[in-house]
């Protein structure tokens, strides 16, 4: 190559004939950005966000304030981790607020910048060509310009004996979803980490004694969370223990079998639930044989910016860092991804004059205005009268307003009410006040998704479904 097609090269701009086709050389997958194919393209996003947490969020505010038309997809977690943590007291600019706060702050912040969002997951992208086409659960196909992949982390999982079968009936993740349902009783927290002490603190205010194992001879968690937990009096934290086995009578978890590291002695405990906090595996699914992960299966990114190995993509938050894991970096690690998404447009063309003249091929998510086929009850009367003598099935959605997982749920129950309400009742049931049908149904932690039929329950799921997997559940029970 002589040194005017290197100079080429390196700038990243070749012409061809009257138009100019940008690419980047160093891209592991080589892609053309023909700017003048877009006048053919509909469906336009020229920033796609992907997951709605504090690193979704963050990149909304910078996208839409750069001028840049953004989509957020909220993902199978609307409003990710921060939603299922309590008091911050490090949330910048802030001596102490509640997670969800933080949140709920920085959407109305997005929706008052212009930002749309979609209630729903991206199950498919396309890195191969540009635009990237993205797939909804829905099967919308889009066309984004550029994309910033913030689907965060997901709790991890012990993987032993008896924790799958009881998962949901005295195994859970989240203290803040389900602390009241363990009323009075004995729970043990596993982990040694901030959220172990969180979880901790959070189950200390319901149950009868809180025990924390620590599977070292000492915790990871900061000195003040230790500090604190300690402080209280139901809660001990254990060191040289793991848990090995869960055992429970087929309802529910009864004991735990549990190992002492450093005396090599295994006991028996007896408990009412096991609550899980021994960190995070970032949620790279969608990605993973796409973009280039570090060994322990984060996005890698370049230096200092939120570039993933392919050009136009970016990513931020928990889902690449493996090392801070704080709500505020991740929201930041959100501004800097729409800053490169932002200069990366700008290299290849896409100015402020072609987006207004793209304007009218932008994706515009319909705004769902379903809330009115979703009925609330909370007696044994309003159900006879609603469920039991209804000639339509009813989806009874058990929910309770501390249920950070309810939450992430409901947007999709509405959507799907919508669209099926002629063939299926759509029921809310706020467990806090509903003891009688809480009792009728042996509810043990929301969301809890029953479905009656022919006079009789005919299905009940206890886990999180995507839209996808809740719409799949409805169709089993109409025609
Ligand atoms: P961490 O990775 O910090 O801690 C995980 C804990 O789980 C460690 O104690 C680890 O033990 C233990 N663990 C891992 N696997 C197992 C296993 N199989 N059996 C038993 N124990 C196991 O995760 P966290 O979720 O606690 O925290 C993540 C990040 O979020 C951190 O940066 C934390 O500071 C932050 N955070 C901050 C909060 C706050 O400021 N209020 C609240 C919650 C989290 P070991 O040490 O032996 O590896």
């Amino acid at each position: 190559m002589n040194f005017i097609a290197k100079m080429l090269v390196f700038l990243g701009i070749v012409t061809i004939g009257a138009g100019s086709v940008y690419f980047y050389i160093d891209s592991k997958n080589r892609l053309d950005f023909d700017i003048k194919a877009l006048a053919k393209t509909n469906n336009i996003i020229p920033v796609a966000v992907i997951g709605s947490g504090a690193a979704g969020l963050g990149a909304g505010v910078y996208s839409s304030r750069a001028g840049l038309y953004t989509v957020i997809f909220s993902g199978s977690k609307p409003g990710g981790l921060l939603t299922e943590t309590t008091d911050v007291e490090n949330w910048p600019g802030e001596k102490n607020i509640l997670g969800p706060k933080i949140i709920e702050n920085l959407k109305s912040q997005n929706l008052a910048l212009g930002v749309k969002f979609v209630a729903d997951t991206i199950e498919t992208i396309n890195t191969s060509t540009w635009p990237f086409e993205l797939i909804t659960g829905d099967g919308d196909k889009l066309k984004a310009l550029s994309v910033i992949i913030a689907t965060g982390a997901t709790p991890k999982r012990l993987n032993i004996v008896g924790e799958q079968q009881y998962w949901s009936k005295g195994v859970s993740a989240c203290a803040i979803c389900d602390a009241p349902f363990y009323k009075d009783r004995d729970v043990i927290v596993v982990g040694g980490g901030d959220s172990a002490m969180e979880e901790a603190l959070q189950l200390s205010s319901y149950a009868k004694s809180v025990t924390v194992f620590v599977r070292k001879d000492k915790a990871r968690a900061s000195n003040s969370m230790q500090k604190r937990a300690k402080e209280v009096t139901n809660i001990n934290i254990e060191f040289n223990k793991e848990v090995t086995k869960v055992l429970g009578d087929g309802q529910s978890v009864t004991s735990v079998q549990v190992k002492d590291n450093k005396l090599n002695k295994v006991e028996s405990r007896a408990i009412d639930g096991l609550f899980l906090a021994i960190g995070y595996d970032p949620n790279t699914n969608l990605v993973k044989d796409k973009l280039d992960l570090d060994k322990s299966g984060y996005i890698k990114v370049n230096g200092r910016t939120q570039k993933s190995s392919i050009d136009g993509i970016f990513s931020a938050g928990e889902v690449d860092d493996n090392i801070y894991r704080q709500a505020c970096i991740a929201c930041a690690e959100g501004n800097k991804a729409a800053l490169d998404a932002d200069r990366f447009l700008q290299d290849i063309g896409v100015n402020s004059d072609l987006l207004n003249k793209l304007a009218n091929k932008f994706y515009d998510p319909k705004s769902v205005n379903n809330k009115k086929h979703v009925f609330s009850i909370n007696t044994l009367g309003q159900f006879k009268a609603e469920v039991e003598q209804s000639d339509l099935p009813a989806i009874m959605d058990f929910w309770t307003p501390n249920c950070p997982t309810c939450k992430h749920m409901l947007p999709a129950f509405e959507a799907l009410s919508e669209k099926y309400s002629d063939k299926i009742k759509f029921i809310k049931i706020n467990a806090d006040n509903a003891e009688d049908l809480v009792r009728k149904f042996f509810v043990m932690k929301v969301p809890c998704f029953i479905v009656y039929q022919n006079g009789r329950l005919a299905a009940r799921n206890q886990s999180f479904m995507s839209k996808k997997e809740m719409n799949e559940f409805i169709l089993k029970f109409i025609n």
